[in-house]
């Protein structure tokens, strides 16, 4: 159930949930299509565009009580939801003929709703687990209960997988990455301001009612609590925060086994890289050495006792969702309703349903593309690509402050970028997956041991760029700087994104601006430093560095005056690859357009012209409300800005965006100090 974290190499459209929440019935709610109706004639669109555009919006799609926050995406999703269900339903029954995958899915699916069962085994599925704990001799056993762990999805100590060589990205090698904190980021155990200090109380007295759970009794489980406190501080001290992990030379160093070796003495690597199943290797990337030589002197400074602590804390933790109700309530309690402000549990089959998609995602996914996905939507989006890729180029000449020598790599690097829509071309094999129907939490933990395998057995490989990073019904996208290549599934390729019924104005202003924000991350702070083959390697002359990092300042500071929440500002550094993707993007979208139009201009429809259009197609796919608490998390750990600053910030840069609503060069809506890197 828990799902590997790819490093920041993959830059995504918008923040991905792990399946903590999601909503109602709302599969009977208004079209996702665009609608003047719901434009709010009362604001003046210059003084602020996302008022204009999304304040109706806003009012009259409150938060569900089972989410934390409710969007335009969300809505998409949830119709997904729909879909997936629908499938996974008629796989669930058990008839002969079914395909190998109908019976996985199907299965699964069942096995997950069938309540009774799960609640009359409470957390007896996990018996053997803390056996094998409780029967650890000394510390030397460690690596290989962790092993054990890692197999069945539990995130203990570190992280281990495969990833890209930076520096020779055609290449796949081991990665060892920081891990083992229940906390969503490493600066939750140490900021000191009164909510940070709060919710540390709370995440202990949750750890503490998990051991409760267990069978302990209160004073056992508060000095159990304290344990696993002590322990995730110690290694979160080692650990990297989100805005640092964004930057690829804290988070690669080859080293050699030895050198891993030298660095951490406490841990017998060697028998941990033999046993966990990975091919024979001499070398990986240690994401954050630093990591790992703090994990020694936790490891030193903690006895076994307290390792089989915080072990069968973070059994419990992993298992939790597919455990019985006391279990899923409480970690709810914690993980959502406190975290993110989260009112009410989703309903079992949409938890199902997200499970489903986790843990076999490409099964279900070659069914629903079946469904959804015909080949004109592949082609129009191809077709569309193509524009903004031609767009791009023609932006990347005129650039005023980049030599001919930095344009000349930067139209090299914009020509190799490959294209991936709709759905993988080579889909993923699970036959090698069991899955039982009635075994709902041996299900998960078979998925996860699946997964690591098939992450593992990459190792010394060359790269398949057939493998995607998320299932075909994903409402996202992304560009993979290691792979040069932007990804768009299917999920996204619906309205309000892409409506094959809009005019190109709107559709520019949505699916085509965010095809420009993937292509445009292959030139942010981050995309920018590897090269068209995906290596880290600096294609720029000093001279033309040092002016982009003067632009890309400019989008720092200012995003980073926008409040995100009470007086927490979002953070400039860790979302500026975002922001300059959204301002490269809606810039060559807007040339896009433009170049399709053919100057011609097109009757304005609903009383909109085309450019205004434009700037509503961009707007109508961030409306959305969040919970306070989620603006907090959020502005610790998302890359993303917040819809409204994703609207007004972006294009409060753009000269055509005044032009088109006719603004006072005074309105607040026109940046008097206009950033634009692309
Ligand atoms: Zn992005």
């Amino acid at each position: 159930m828990s799902k590997y974290k790819l490093l920041l190499v993959v830059l995504s459209l918008a923040f991905a949930f792990a399946h903590a929440q999601d909503t109602t019935n709302a599969a009977q709610k208004a079209s996702v299509r665009f609608s003047p109706d719901m434009l709010d004639k009362s604001i003046d669109p210059c003084t602020d565009f996302y008022a204009y555009a999304c304040g109706k919006w806003k009012a009259a799609n409150p938060i569900p009580a089972d989410r934390s926050s409710w969007g335009r995406f969300n809505e998409l999703q949830e119709r997904g939801e729909y879909i997936v269900r629908d499938i996974l339903e008629k796989a669930s029954t058990d008839r002969p003929g079914r395909t190998a995958n109908e019976q996985k899915i199907g299965d699964y699916y069942a096995s997950c709703m069938d309540e009774g069962a799960i609640e009359k085994l409470g957390a007896k599925s996990l018996d053997a687990d803390f056996q094998s704990i409780a029967a650890l001799q000394s510390k030397k056993d460690l690596p290989k209960e962790i092993i054990r762990l890692h197999r069945e999805g539990a995130d203990v100590l570190f992280g281990f997988g495969s990833g890209s060589d930076f520096k020779n990205a055609s290449q796949i090698i081991a990665e060892l990455d920081q891990g083992g904190l229940g906390l969503p980021d490493r600066d939750y155990y140490f900021k000191d301001d009164p909510k940070s200090v709060e919710l540390r109380q709370k995440y202990v007295a949750h750890v503490q009612k998990m051991f409760q759970l267990l069978g302990d009794d209160a004073a056992k489980a508060e000095a159990e609590a304290k344990i696993v406190m002590d322990i995730e501080t110690g290694l979160a001290k080692g650990a990297l925060d989100s805005t640092s992990r964004r930057d690829p030379q804290k988070i690669y160093h080859k080293l050699s086994n030895q050198e891993l070796a030298a660095l951490n003495r406490a841990f017998d690597w060697s028998a941990y890289f033999d046993g966990v199943g990975a091919p024979k290797f001499d070398s990986l990337n240690v994401v954050e050495p630093d990591f790992v030589k703090q994990m020694q002197s936790v490891l030193d400074s903690h006895s076994l006792d307290d390792w089989k602590t915080y072990l069968r804390w973070h059994v419990v933790h992993a298992n939790a969702p597919v455990l019985s109700s006391a279990f899923v309530n409480e970690n709810f309690d914690f993980f959502s309703k406190t975290l993110t402000g989260t009112k009410e549990l989703r309903p079992r089959w949409k938890r199902c349903v997200g499970y489903a998609d986790d843990d076999l995602g490409e099964a279900i996914g070659q069914i629903y593309v079946q469904q959804t996905f015909g080949a004109e939507g592949k082609e129009r989006t191809l077709a569309m690509v193509n524009a903004l890729e031609k767009a791009l180029g023609q932006d990347i000449q005129s650039l005023p402050w980049m030599g001919d020598d930095t344009k000349k790599q930067a139209l090299v690097k914009l020509a190799a970028i490959t294209n991936r829509i709709g759905y993988p071309d080579k889909w993923r094999d699970y036959s090698t997956l069991e899955i039982k129907r009635g075994d709902a939490l041996g299900n998960s933990q078979r998925a996860n041991q699946y997964d690591l395998q098939r992450r593992l057995n990459k190792i010394g490989k060359p790269l398949d760029k057939r493998d995607w990073p998320y299932p075909p019904m994903t409402v996202n996208a992304s560009y993979n700087a290691n792979q040069n290549n932007i990804t768009f599934p299917a999920g996204i390729l619906q309205p309000p994104f892409y409506d094959n019924q809009a005019d190109d104005a709107m559709n520019f202003g949505g699916i085509g601006a965010v095809i420009g924000h993937e292509l445009t991350h292959g030139f942010d702070d981050e995309g920018s430093q590897f090269d068209a083959a995906g290596n880290l390697s600096d294609w720029w002359t000093a001279n033309d560095k040092k002016k982009f990092e003067e632009r890309t300042s400019c989008v720092r500071d200012q995003y980073g005056s926008y409040v995100a929440i009470d007086d927490i500002k979002v953070n400039g550094k860790l979302t500026l690859g975002e922001n300059t993707a959204d301002n490269g993007g809606m810039r060559i979208a807007y040339m896009a357009l433009l170049s399709t139009l053919a100057g011609k201009e097109p009757a304005p429809i609903d009383g909109l012209t085309a450019q205004q259009r434009f700037f509503l197609g961009w707007a109508n796919v961030w409306c959305q409300n969040r919970t306070d608490a989620l603006s907090r998390m959020l502005a610790t750990i998302d890359p993303h800005s917040p819809g409204k600053a994703r609207v007004n910030d972006t294009i409060s840069n753009m000269p055509e965006f005044r032009e088109a609503y006719h603004c006072s060069s005074t309105a607040k809506m026109v940046n008097q100090n206009p950033c634009r890197v692309w």
